[in-house]
Formats: C-alpha cells, sequence, structure tokens
C-alpha cells in the first residue's frame, strides 16, 4: 500500500514562499511523474514527500496516516539518487545492502533481500565488482537495488537519468517502467524532460512555481491542456 496525500502543503526558505500550496493524491501503484521547468520546486515536493524537508504548513498522508511530524525513516519511502551517490570502496552487493545493514538488518535477511534485487535488476555477475567497474546504467541499478531492498512503500525518483547518456537514457526509461510492471509499487519520478514523462507516466503532475498547473494521463494533457503553459511544455499542438 503506498498511497500518498498531500493537503494544502506549503514550504517557504525563510521569506521565500517555493511552495506556495499544493493538494494532490498519489494512488496506491501509480507512477506519478512531476515535470516542470528548473526551480520550479520539483525537488522540494519530492523532498517533503520523503521527509528530508519539513513543510511549512499543511499535511502529508501516506495510506490515511499522517506522516507530516514522521522523520524519512518512518515513512516507508526509498529515495532513488543518482548513480554518482554509490560508494566507490564498496563492492555492488555492500553497496546495496547498505540501508539494511545501517537498519541492523540480520545478515541472512540482508543476503536475500540483495540477491532478490540483484535477480530484479540482472545484477547477479556483478555483486563482487565496485562501482567504478560497471558501465552508467549497471551503477544506476545498483543505485536502484539499494532501494529495493527496503521493500518500500513508494519510490522516489528525483531525475535519475539525467547524467547518463542519451542513448542509455532511453534504455533505463524502460528498464524502470518495467521496473513498475514487476514491483506493481508505488513511483514519484521527477524530470524536466516532457518525453520522460509522457511515456512512463500514469499521472503527470505539471508544476509551476511551486503551483500544480494539471494533473493527468499523458493523453488527457496532451489533448486537454489546461492552459498554455501546460500545451507548452507537454507539447501539445493546442
Ligand atoms: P526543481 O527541482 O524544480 O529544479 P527545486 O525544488 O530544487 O526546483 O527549487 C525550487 C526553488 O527553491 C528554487 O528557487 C531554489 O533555489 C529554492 N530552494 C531549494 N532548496 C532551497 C534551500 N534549501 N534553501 C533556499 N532555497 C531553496
Ligand atoms: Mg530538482
Amino acid at each position: 500500500m503506498g498511497r500518498i496525500t498531500l493537503e494544502n502543503v506549503r514550504k517557504a526558505f525563510g521569506d521565500v514562499e517555493v511552495i506556495p500550496g499544493v493538494d494532490l493524491t498519489i494512488e496506491d501503484g501509480e507512477f506519478a511523474v512531476f515535470v516542470g521547468p528548473s526551480g520550479c520546486g520539483k525537488s522540494t515536493l519530492l523532498r517533503l514527500i520523503a521527509g528530508l524537508e519539513d513543510v511549512t504548513s499543511g499535511r502529508i498522508l501516506i495510506d490515511g496516516q499522517d506522516v507530516t511530524a514522521a522523520p524519512p525513516a518512518r515513512r516507508r519511502l526509498a529515495m532513488v539518487f543518482q548513480s554518482y551517490a554509490l560508494y566507490p570502496h564498496m563492492s555492488v552487493r555492500k553497496n546495496i545492502a547498505f540501508p539494511l545493514k545501517m537498519a541492523k538488518m540480520p545478515e541472512a535477511e540482508q543476503q536475500r533481500r540483495v540477491a532478490k534485487a540483484a535477480r530484479i535488476l540482472n545484477l547477479d555477475s556483478y555483486l563482487d565488482r565496485r562501482p567504478g567497474q560497471l558501465s552508467g546504467g549497471q551503477r544506476q541499478r545498483v543505485a536502484i537495488g539499494r532501494a529495493i531492498v527496503r521493500e518500500p512503500e513508494a519510490f522516489l525518483f528525483d531525475e535519475p537519468l539525467s547524467n547518463l547518456d542519451a542513448a542509455l537514457r532511453v534504455n533505463m526509461r524502460v528498464e524502470i517502467s518495467q521496473l513498475h510492471n514487476n514491483l506493481k509499487t508505488t513511483m514519484v519520478y521527477v524530470t524536466h524532460d516532457q518525453v520522460e514523462a509522457m511515456t512512463m507516466a500514469d499521472k503527470i503532475v505539471v508544476l509551476r512555481a511551486g503551483r500544480v498547473e494539471q494533473v493527468g494521463s499523458p493523453l488527457a494533457l496532451y489533448n486537454k491542456p489546461a492552459n498554455k503553459f501546460v500545451a507548452g511544455f507537454i507539447g501539445s499542438p493546442n
């Protein structure tokens, strides 16, 4: 279960109101994409959901439970960072197991979960390598593996493909969509790339200056953009 609800969520940094107020529900199992121009508040909104930032006001619920004041570890969400966040001196196995080790999970259960994640991500034969001995795509899969082993209610991705080259980005897009089909876990995916949004999302959330301009399926947004901004951003002809 991974239903995420934001109720009038506001965020200010000092005097600067970055998120003036967002109401939004992401259904259990949905692939939601936050899209919008650089600086519009996508990362901030994701970090508020993750608990890495505190809301200025409003509420965040996960499966109906108020987690507004809960620390990140209590939210059962896993944030996927870009692949450069891997530990270069640790093996793939240790990188993937790292959050479980931090949580002091018994070794046998750690290894069971690492093996399962490696199978899902096709990393079985790379577990004893170090990140430096992997391709960019494999490194990104290790970063995803580190999230999978936590068996979260939802995955939060912040532009996970932005430092990969164009060809690899296309492959990883497909891989992440397949992962979503396999796991059927809620995913919230931040990007400024319209093509990623249109090809991956069940639901697109278009943000502009910290506000939700429109929420809908890729087709609905393309066919019926609410305004010129959405039309321009989605590349709709209307
Ligand atoms: P996006 O991810 O859409 O590019 P961000 O959420 O990173 O946008 O940033 C939204 C706005 O909030 C930007 O103007 C940014 O400068 C500001 N901002 C983000 N984090 C902080 C912070 N910790 N302190 C002050 N301002 C911040
Ligand atoms: Mg960002």
